[in-house]
């Protein structure tokens, strides 16, 4: 599979000078082309090259590797911008068309603009104008080839054997870095020794069948607090509230990302280190189905549940952790001891079988349901059905 690999560069002052002229360089060779390219209308790399190649050249002292990388770039940004406007352009027709019914006034359709590139964004590197040696890269620059030295840990040396095709030159906040992308041989999964369910959901991010709960309280509690604080901003309407809405879902955003991404790795560390294998509701086609309660169709539509989703699979691919899915159907109203499966046996966040009077939280009850299932698709013994 492929991974991202981010090495931090350590270059001295002068050689930093050289790395952020470089890019300064570059993007305004792309400010250029992005020019002639609008005003020619010319937006495919050859035609582009045709055009530009000797003017770019000699104009701006950059190397033909770079040039080409250049004029990759702008036709990228370019397309990425045609698909944008594309997408706005219908979305106005669709509100125009609302508001004409309405006899309000109609908005006006959005302007294309040529594109603008941030004088030190990111320019992509291929194997010819960067070496990477031992610790080291040997990289062009506007003032001749330089080497900086790289922050390798163990990991990314790993990681780094597998590299494949160009690297990216990015500066941020104040720092350099290379990205790469690596190609990882993912292990050949184990025969497990056991299945661990794990149920999602509104209350409990991810309960599991071998006991353990992430609850979501710090989450919903951010959310409540941003969304007060949204409310406010978004009263007021200036400028620089709209500017503060931004960052704060930013933050929000950043918040669960974090959050997925430590619950998705407790998880499937504990699978491996006990040789279990996952279990997770199959939620594929689940849309087309009928009767979905309400938090099943709020975590269908939910990006944060998709993403703790997509971290554990992903996570547990890498880990060579099988993951199982099964049918979602009842999981949460049937009794993990005795199967009865009755609506009244759940209420609200606590399950009792009005069969059997088994009594437990009912996420813990579900997830050890999803483990269940999984075992009795597969045959192997399950150590965990009480
Ligand atoms: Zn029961």
């Amino acid at each position: 599979m492929k991974l991202m690999a981010q090495l931090q560069l350590l270059p001295s002052q002068e050689h930093a000078h050289a790395l952020e002229e470089t890019l300064q360089v570059a993007n305004r060779a792309c400010n250029f082309l992005s020019q002639v390219a609008w005003d020619h209308q010319v937006f495919n790399k050859r035609d582009l090259q045709t055009q530009v190649y000797s003017d770019l050249r000699t104009q701006f002292g950059i190397s033909a590797q770079v040039a080409i990388r250049c004029i990759a770039k702008v036709c990228d940004a370019y397309r990425t911008a045609f698909e944008l406007h594309r997408q706005r352009v219908q979305e106005t027709h669709w509100a125009n068309e609302q508001r004409a019914g309405q006899g309000q006034d109609l908005l006006p359709l959005p302007e294309m603009k040529v594109c603008q590139f941030r004088s030190t964004g990111s320019i992509a590197y291929d194997d010819r104008i960067l070496t990477y040696q031992e610790d080291q890269v040997s990289i062009w620059t506007v003032e001749g080839r330089i080497k900086v030295a790289l922050v390798l840990g163990e990991h990314q040396k790993q990681l780094f054997q597998s590299r494949q095709g160009e690297s990216d030159l990015v500066f941020h906040k104040d720092k350099w870095f290379l990205l790469a992308t690596c190609h990882q041989d993912t292990p050949l999964p184990e025969e497990p020794q056991g299945i661990i369910g794990v149920d999602m959901g509104l209350e409990n991010l991810a309960t599991t069948s071998d006991g353990k709960n992430y609850c979501g309280d710090k989450i919903k509690a951010l959310r409540k607090k941003l969304k007060e604080h949204r409310r406010r901003l978004q009263k007021r309407g200036t400028k620089s509230a709209k500017r503060r809405l931004k960052q704060l879902s930013k933050r929000q955003e950043r918040f669960t990302l974090n959050t997925n991404h430590c619950i998705a790795k407790e998880i499937v560390r504990d699978a491996k280190a006990s040789h279990k294998a996952l279990s997770l509701e199959d939620l594929t086609g689940i849309r087309k189905r009928t009767g979905l309660n309400r938090e099943m169709r709020w975590l269908l539509g939910n990006w944060a549940f998709a993403q703790l989703r997509a971290y554990i699979e992903y996570k547990s691919r890498l880990a060579g952790v099988w993951v199982f899915h099964v049918d979602p159907k009842n999981t949460s109203r049937a009794c993990s001891r005795c199967g009865h499966c009755a609506k009244a046996n759940r209420k609200k966040t606590h399950f009792k079988c009005l069969e059997c009077g088994f009594e437990d939280d009912a996420d813990a009850n579900a997830s050890r349901n999803i483990a269940l299932r999984a075992a009795v698709n597969r045959p192997i013994v399950s150590t965990f059905a009480g």
